[in-house]
């Protein structure tokens, strides 16, 4: 065995060690020579229902950094779940290798193969670099899949459902804020324009938002500040703006000391995943600073919501129902954070384990 081999097994040798602090139940490794997969499927938490979350693919650099990936995103799907007062559970699949050179039919239809073999306690969907395409042929081996296309009896792309949660979201941060849901006037960077974020333009656009967007795509930079008067800002300016409301839609990891020192913005919401860098050091530093910060765990948890309507069986209307009360959601952990004087981010993941434990209760019995 290689010094390197041995430095990796060093990291992942007391998996166990990383599996106890939060509690999760199984993770499944999942290997096939003759496709290439590398696959690890992280069921966290199912007392509330089956657990659903997407497969990533990634090229990690190395196995230790994907267990610890898919460990920390699948007990965000057990809270995003719970709080959205879903009947599921929380998983995630990792499959590891760079997607443009491993990703195949036949890989995709193993790792499907993987997921049936766990009888539905997993239900898998897309994340990064897997597509309604790629959950075709997952479907192709198992049922337990969602986020396939329309024409499957899926319910499609789940942005424009997680832009609509988003806009609930931000609208409750104003009420708070500002004592009125109106966005009309006011003034909101918004950090990534892709599906959601461009979604979530069109809803502020409407409402007679000043826009401020940022994107490394300057394509649709163009596109946005031609239709909608949306001004282009470069980078990390976007931190610095002298606005009302800051959404970050881009990437995960985004607010970290130096920046939300930059902050001129009352509000954050966004629906990036994990945008907090630290959420002990800065959840609180958004408290301190007064700035209203809807979690994002809660504030994107539209897209989850869709797919679990194809779970239940599919109906748009339902799932933009159900969507609209993260405005609701959002105002309770919003008013407990001002009489806790707690973050948000704390409270938020503190309701999320009260439901967990609640429904744990009612299963006592038969
Ligand atoms: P997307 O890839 O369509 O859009 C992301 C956009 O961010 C792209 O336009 C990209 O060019 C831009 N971007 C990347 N790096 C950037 C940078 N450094 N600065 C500025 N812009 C940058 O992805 P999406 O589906 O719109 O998702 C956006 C975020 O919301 C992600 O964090 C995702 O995990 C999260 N999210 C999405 C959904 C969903 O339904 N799509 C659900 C929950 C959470």
């Amino acid at each position: 065995m290689s010094t390197t081999q041995e430095a990796s097994q060093n990291k992942t040798g007391d998996i166990f060690g990383q599996l106890t602090p939060h509690d999760h139940e199984q993770v499944v490794f999942c290997q096939d020579k003759s496709t290439g997969l590398k696959a690890i499927i992280a069921i966290h938490n199912t007392v509330l229902g089956p657990g659903l979350g997407g497969t990533r693919i990634w090229n990690y650099s190395n196995d230790a950094d994907a267990l610890t990936d898919v460990l920390r995103l699948s007990r965000g799907m057990s809270y995003k779940a719970a709080i959205s007062g879903l009947n599921l559970g929380g998983a995630k699949a990792v499959i590891i290798g760079d997607a443009s050179i491993i990703k195949t039919e036949a890989l995709m239809r193993k790792f499907g193969r993987f997921v049936e073999n766990l009888h539905g306690k997993y239900i898998t969907a897309e994340d990064v670099n897997t597509t309604t395409q790629d959950m075709e042929y997952v479907h192709m081996e198992t049922s337990h899949v969602v986020g396939l296309p329309e024409s499957m009896g899926g319910g499609g792309d789940p942005s424009p459902v997680t832009a609509y949660g988003t806009y609930m979201g931000m609208k409750a941060a104003a009420n708070k804020a500002w004592g009125s849901d109106s966005l009309s006037g006011k003034k909101i960077a918004v950090q990534g324009i892709g599906k959601v974020g461009g979604h979530l333009l069109s809803y502020l656009h409407k409402e007679g938002a000043k826009l401020f967007i940022t994107d490394i795509n300057n394509d649709m930079l163009a596109k946005y500040a031609k239709d909608m008067g949306a001004t282009i800002v470069k980078g990390d300016e976007i931190f610095s703006q002298d606005v009302d409301i800051f959404a970050p839609c881009a990437m995960g990891a985004v607010l970290n000391t130096a920046n939300i020192g930059k902050l001129k913005c009352q509000i954050i919401a966004g629906a990036a995943n994990n945008q907090l860098d630290d959420e002990n050091v800065h959840g609180p530093m958004l408290l301190e600073k007064g700035i209203v910060y809807v979690p994002d765990f809660l504030i994107n948890s539209g897209g989850l919501i869709n797919v679990y309507q194809e779970h239940i069986g599919y109906n748009r209307e339902t799932a933009m129902r159900k969507t609209e009360n993260i405005y609701n959601i959002s105002l309770e952990v919003l008013r407990v954070s001002a009489d806790k004087k707690l973050h948000t981010q704390k409270v938020a993941t503190e309701l999320a384990e009260k439901r967990i434990n609640d429904i744990l209760k009612v299963q006592s019995t038969y």
